[in-house]
């Protein structure tokens, strides 16, 4: 079983009573409780958090974030169901654009890329989960007073959908502003790099989570780095 790319990917609570009833008809190990799928709000949007490829089987198994709370829950899927699972953009006016990259999984006549007022479930434990693998203290200085500590996103979660501790980093009020506005910036290795005469950071490379699974993904602070200097220029 290895990890898959999800960002993005997600379920209609349509979808995701498909997606069940066929994991019930299959007979497949992760199955989600009918009753509580059926009390889900009927406009959410429900984001993959994580997915992983079980080899051989051609089956996805994903964990699904279910409310703001960060309830989750795991289901299994055929790939092929899977690959075709809309992915979720969240645009400057809140609105999600749900984009369909190939035909529906199941038979009906929406169309595929679907513009309409949903909701985003977001997982709010996310800051939380940041702020914990990073001891609760920012990556930037000394700073411990959790009242003063964000959990941010590296690369913004609109545009990624990866609410994942990788795509984090636990940073104090002044540091997210500056990290916010591209005034401090962090290499893919680590290095932090300093735009500013008023910025200071008591140190030349970000404090890293002890646990090396939370470290940040170097993949999203590229991403987050070309973004930021993309802004600059503009
Ligand atoms: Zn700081």
């Amino acid at each position: 079983m290895h990890r898959i790319k999800s960002a993005g990917k997600c379920f209609t609570k349509k979808e995701l009573i498909y997606a069940n009833n066929a994991a019930i008809s299959e007979d497949r190990n992760r199955q989600l409780n009918e009753d509580y799928l059926d009390s889900l709000p009927d406009d959410g949007v429900f984001p993959i958090c994580l997915a992983f490829d079980e080899h051989n089987r051609g089956e996805i198994r994903v964990q699904i974030i279910f409310d703001e709370a960060g309830t989750t829950g795991f289901l299994d899927l055929t790939k092929n169901r899977y690959n075709l699972l809309p992915t979720a953009i969240v645009n400057k006016d809140g609105r999600v654009e749900l984009k369909y990259t190939g035909k529906k999984p199941y038979p009906d006549d929406r169309p595929y890329v679907e513009k309409v007022s949903r909701k985003l479930v977001r997982d709010s434990s996310f800051s939380k989960r940041v702020l914990t693998a990073y001891g609760n203290q920012c990556a930037m200085c000394e700073i411990t007073d959790t009242s003063l500590l964000v959990g941010a996103h590296i690369y913004p979660a609109h545009l990624c959908g990866d609410d994942t501790v990788n795509n984090g980093i636990c940073l104090c009020s002044n540091h997210d502003k500056a990290y916010e506005r591209g005034l401090i910036c962090v290499n893919p290795d680590g290095e932090i790099i300093i735009y500013s005469k008023s910025i200071e950071s008591s140190f030349l490379r970000i404090r890293l989570p002890r646990d090396k699974k939370d470290h940040p993904s170097p993949e999203r602070l590229r991403q987050r780095l070309e973004l930021s200097i993309s802004k600059r220029r503009s």
